[in-house]
């Protein structure tokens, strides 16, 4: 309800045990019973007037809802003026304005009767009419209101919360002489972590002892259990089956990776979408309006309204400043914008900010790597072709000592195919150098080894003889959509790998849910153009970009932008990290490299890129969300306004005119309206089928 405080608290940190109402709201609740029924029995049809003196009736109003606004009330009007002192102005100024214009009056009325003039008082009680009802019940809904909201928060946090109940709090130490539970807090990179049967694993770390299958399913999706050997990494959170093994904690704390996802969306949540600026701008300008609109209407009334003309004064200017509270449009987007970050956590997709949410959703073009990101990025050798006089064993063997310092998804199928051939362990490279995007280098028994690309053999200082060998043996294999990288010993082509990396399974799909969506999909890769032609044809891609260097990849995007559009780029290498934080939108997947997730705005936990045209369409439903909530929280100061002012009296006579009461209930209604439709996107369905948000 607060418009200064929305979006600023962590969805998460809100304590789940905070009771459905809370002080606050019971007692206003209980003191607002009776004033009710003292002020409005006769309407009810309750007979007050007849056990209870008229004056007594009045002054008991006065007690109660003195009370009530010292207890309940206290908050609200603090901050009101607050807000007031600092010229920050915000709903709690019109509600404090509002609240102690019509208790002041009241009170006056009650206590001084005589102070205002004959025509002032009922002819039958001789009293003054008072709003004691009034103040108490706008009170009363601004907290409903508040707690309205925390609820809707707590309801989101949840999911982060159901994730955080995944890590332990104690762990299995394991020192030289015993075994103890010690408390998670207590652990530190390098102890060695007994993990039994069943337990959750407590920090991210590597098996170095013994074996046992794991459930990753909240990382990976993944719900068969992944079997899990020595120095096979482990991660916090995630499930150990029958077997038990012993590992060296690598991060602990908000180190791990469960940690940092829980902090990723809690801050998402708490950041500001660019829509929430144009809101808290109209807000600025309105509340002024608002302001000057009840001191209009409060002279009007005084000089022009039928007699008495003070008290219609106070109830139509109170009204305005109420009905047009603008509570409901400072929850429009912050609501929104929580719901859907919640939602796309459960799903697999991790907003790092409201920005890339809001704009994800209008961006019309979409720039993917090919490697680990359309593909499996579970590549395997399955060619060697030897230039040289070394075997097949003995090549393996010098690639993957070096390729053993390498991320790259090949360098993994490098070291397996070397490990196949010959089970002893890998040798180590003495130096290594990385060339994102080319290949690797180093130094294995006092020779020069280099693995990589065509661009990057051509570094090598290799014979233009042996390029052009290179270039005729890798053809045919381009051409069935492997990957070619030559192996270089001292300066000579010694082998050329071919190595596969099948397609991710819901590739194809994705691509065709992407062009429906109305995105120009096009494909970024650092291969060779015949391998990357072969795998975009088969998911559907139309355009494709080959042979790219990471730079080249930036200055694609960069190019882009200096033709004033914006882009999407989706990658998992470190040779795509230029490129996604050059991006209006950077989507790395949760199965790349570091560097890749966290220059990237967005990342699919699964790696699943099934999730991107998902994301994309929690992205537009999540907007459309947000206009709607911004129509319901303006259409209602639109139509109230005049209501309250009193407009439409000259023309409909009196019953047109809003009470305060009246203002306070439309004024709640926007809220409830509001929040309830934020958290209509907890449930709503995603098509990912249609150009339509589902909303
Ligand atoms: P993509 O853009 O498709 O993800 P990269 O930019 O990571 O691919 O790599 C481009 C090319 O460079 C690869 O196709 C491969 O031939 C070569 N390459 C990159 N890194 C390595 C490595 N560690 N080992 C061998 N070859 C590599
Ligand atoms: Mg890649």
């Amino acid at each position: 309800m607060q418009l200064e405080s929305t979006g600023l608290d962590p969805a998460f940190a809100i304590d789940p045990d905070t009771p459905l109402i809370d002080r606050e709201l019971l007692s206003g609740i209980l003191l607002l019973t009776p004033i009710f029924i003292f002020a409005m029995g006769p309407m009810l049809g309750l007979s007050v007037d007849t056990w209870l003196d008229a004056h007594i009736n009045q002054v008991l109003q006065l007690l109660f809802t003195s009370v009530l606004i010292i207890t309940s009330g206290r908050s609200i009007l603090i901050r009101g003026i607050k807000s007031l002192i600092s010229g920050h102005l915000n709903m709690f100024t019109l509600i404090t304005i509002g609240v102690t214009a019509a208790y002041i009056f009241s009170a006056t009325a009650t206590l001084l009767p005589d102070f205002f003039p004959e025509e002032f008082h009922d002819p039958r009680t001789s009293l003054v009419h008072s709003f004691f009802d009034a103040c108490a019940m706008i009170i009363v809904l601004v907290l409903i209101g508040q707690t309205l909201e925390n609820q809707a928060r707590i309801k989101t946090g949840s999911e982060l919360r159901s994730l955080l109940s995944l890590a332990p709090t104690t762990a299995r130490l394991v020192t030289e002489h015993e075994e103890k539970d010690v408390p998670l807090s207590n652990i530190h990179p390098g102890d060695h972590l007994r993990v039994r049967p069943g337990e959750t694993i407590p920090v991210d770390g590597t098996v170095l002892e013994g074996t046992s299958g794991v459930d990753e399913s909240f990382i990976t999706g993944e719900s068969s259990p992944v079997v899990k050997n020595i120095r096979d990494e482990v991660i916090a959170g995630t499930q150990n089956g029958r077997g038990s093994f012993i590992l060296v904690a690598e991060k602990t704390g908000s180190e791990t990776l469960l940690a940092r996802i829980i902090k990723l969306v809690g801050s998402a949540q708490r950041s500001r979408a660019p829509v929430q600026k144009m809101a808290d701008t109209v807000a600025g300008v309105f509340i002024p309006i608002v302001l000057s609109i009840a001191l209009t209407t409060f002279i009007a009334w005084l000089l022009l309204g039928s007699h008495p003309s003070l008290p219609y004064a106070i109830i139509s200017s109170v009204s305005v400043l109420v009905i047009a509270c603008p509570c409901a449009i400072g929850l429009a987007t912050p609501m929104s914008i929580i719901v859907g970050i919640g939602r796309a956590a459960r799903e697999g997709v991790l907003f790092k900010n409201a920005e890339s949410l809001e704009t994800l959703g209008q961006s019309k073009q979409i720039m993917i790597d090919k490697t680990g990101t359309m593909t499996a990025g579970h590549p395997t050798v399955t060619d060697v072709v030897l230039f040289g006089n070394q075997t097949e064993q003995e090549i393996l063997s010098f690639a993957a000592a070096v390729e053993l310092k390498s991320e790259h998804p090949i360098a993994t199928a490098i070291c397996q195919a070397s490990q196949k051939h010959n089970p002893a362990p890998l040798r180590k490279a003495d130096s290594f150098l990385a060339i994102p995007g080319s290949g690797v280098e180093g130094t294995v028994a006092g020779k020069a080894i280099g693995i990589g690309n065509e661009s990057f053999l051509k570094h090598q200082r290799i014979s233009s003889r042996e390029l052009v060998q290179f270039k005729q043996a890798a053809k045919p294999l381009r051409d069935n959509g492997k990957t070619i990288s030559g192996v270089v010993i001292d300066h000579h082509l010694a082998a050329l790998l071919a190595i596969t990396d099948p397609v991710k399974p819901g590739a194809r799909t994705a691509i065709h849910q992407l062009k429906r969506l109305g995105l120009a999909v096009t494909m970024l890769t650092g291969d060779h153009s015949d391998s990357a032609g072969v795998i975009a044809r088969s998911v559907g891609i139309d355009h494709y970009k080959a042979s790219l260097s990471p730079q080249e990849k930036h200055s694609f995007i960069t190019e882009l932008h200096a033709h004033g559009e914006q882009s999407v780029m989706v990658g998992d290498g470190v040779n795509d990290a230029p490129a996604l934080a050059a991006a209006t939108v950077g989507i790395a997947m949760g199965t790349g490299s570091d560097v890749a997730i966290e220059t990237a705005d967005i990342t699919l936990i699964r790696g699943d890129i099934q999730l991107l045209p998902y994301a994309i369409q929690l992205s537009r439903t999540t907007l459309s969300n947000i206009r709607q909530n911004l129509f319901l929280a303006f259409f209602y100061n639109v139509i109230g306004i005049p209501l309250a002012a009193g407009l439409l009296v000259p023309v409909f006579g009196s019953a047109w005119q809003a009470t305060p009461i009246f203002a306070a209930a439309a004024m709640s209604l926007s809220s409830i309206l509001v929040i309830t439709n934020a958290l209509r996107l907890r449930t709503v369905t995603i098509c990912t089928d249609t150009n339509q948000p589902a909303l």
